[in-house]
């Protein structure tokens, strides 16, 4: 498993910074964005380290979009964009990857959340 000592998601993962987690598995780990664009705003991460997508083994990039559309699932949401920025050009502040599950709750109905994500 490679990790970073000085990544912000590494120290995530081991639990020495507090996050709202959502989901957790062998390879990948999922909490509450704590900038959210809209209520539920996840991110869900390899627990590889790794820059950008090019940089994450296939085994580990392949368990990251299940756990999403389980989060995805859990936020209730019927509408949602997935996003991943890879470089500063592309807007990426923190260089581990990460996916950002965006819920876009009904104006009317808005959102069932049940986390964590099963
Ligand atoms: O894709 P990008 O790198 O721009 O997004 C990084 C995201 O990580 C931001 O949405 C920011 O709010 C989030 N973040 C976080 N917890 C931290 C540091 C950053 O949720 N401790």
């Amino acid at each position: 498993m490679s990790s970073s000592a000085a990544c912000i998601f590494c120290k995530i993962i081991k639990g020495d910074i507090p996050s709202f987690k959502v989901f957790e598995s062998d390879k990948v780990f999922a909490f509450l964005d704590i900038q959210p664009l809209s209520r539920g705003h996840a991110l869900v991460i390899p627990k590889f380290h790794g820059a950008k997508l090019t940089d994450i083994p296939d085994e580990d990039l392949l368990e990251v979009l299940p756990v999403a559309k389980k989060i995805a699932k859990a936020s209730g949401a019927e509408d949602f964009n997935i996003l991943q920025n890879n470089g500063r050009i592309a807007h990426q502040v923190v260089d581990h990857v990460h996916f950002h599950m965006i819920p876009k709750p009904n104006e009317q109905e808005g959102l069932g959340i049940s986390w964590p994500a099963k």
